[in-house]
């Protein structure tokens, strides 16, 4: 190996763990906001539509008092590898905190987001998370919102109005999708 690949592959590896949450090993907050950021940019220049959900696991602590610590970590990693399996496209996926992921949805309006959201929801509440010998049943609030309206041309808008939709998916019930109407 010649001292610059090394190098290279040295850059590569800190990158990763700079833009990757070491759990579930989707991308970080800081990198989604980053993203956020350049998509939204992107968005308005090409007047291409921009959705975000948020998605937030149901009575996690729960989770983790009746099935312990490890197997919370379990559906966090499993909660992960099932939203990146059912997506196949430029979507991006990152860890937004705890218990709490975000999806990034390119090119897409709300009505497609929603669809989008409500086939996730079903792929994780249709079986539950088996880890260790146990049978864990997960389901998942998810809030839903486009950057198209000119009251959400910003990061910080667009964050805000897919957790109000969050929020109301948790009250109206949760294991169940909310968007935004515009
Ligand atoms: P809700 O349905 O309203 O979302 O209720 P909730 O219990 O999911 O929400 P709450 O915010 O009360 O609890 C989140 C819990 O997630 C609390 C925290 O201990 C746990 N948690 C956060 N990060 C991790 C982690 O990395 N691993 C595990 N096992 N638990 C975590
Ligand atoms: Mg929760
Ligand atoms: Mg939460």
């Amino acid at each position: 190996l010649s001292s610059t690949s090394l190098e290279a592959q040295y850059h590569e590896s800190v990158y990763r763990i700079m833009t990757t949450d070491g759990l579930t090993q989707v991308y970080n907050k800081r990198f989604l906001l980053e993203v956020l950021d350049r998509e939204l940019a992107r968005a308005r220049r090409r007047q291409a539509p921009l959705s975000l959900l948020m998605m937030d696991i149901d009575h996690f602590k729960s989770i983790n008092d009746r099935w312990g610590h490890l197997a919370g970590d379990a559906v966090l990693t499993e909660f992960a590898r099932r939203i990146s399996q059912a997506m196949e496209g430029d979507e991006l996926l990152a860890r937004f905190g705890g218990e709490e992921f975000a999806l990034v949805l390119p090119d897409t309006p709300l009505e497609e987001a929603t669809q989008i959201a409500e086939m996730l929801r079903a792929t994780v509440a249709n079986a539950p998370v088996l880890t260790e010998g146990l049978e864990i049943p997960v389901t998942v609030s998810i809030g839903v919102a486009e950057y198209s309206a000119a009251d959400m041309a910003s990061v910080p808008a667009l964050l805000e109005a897919a957790d109000q939709m969050l929020y109301r998916a948790k009250n109206s019930g949760r294991n169940q999708v909310q968007a935004l109407r515009s």
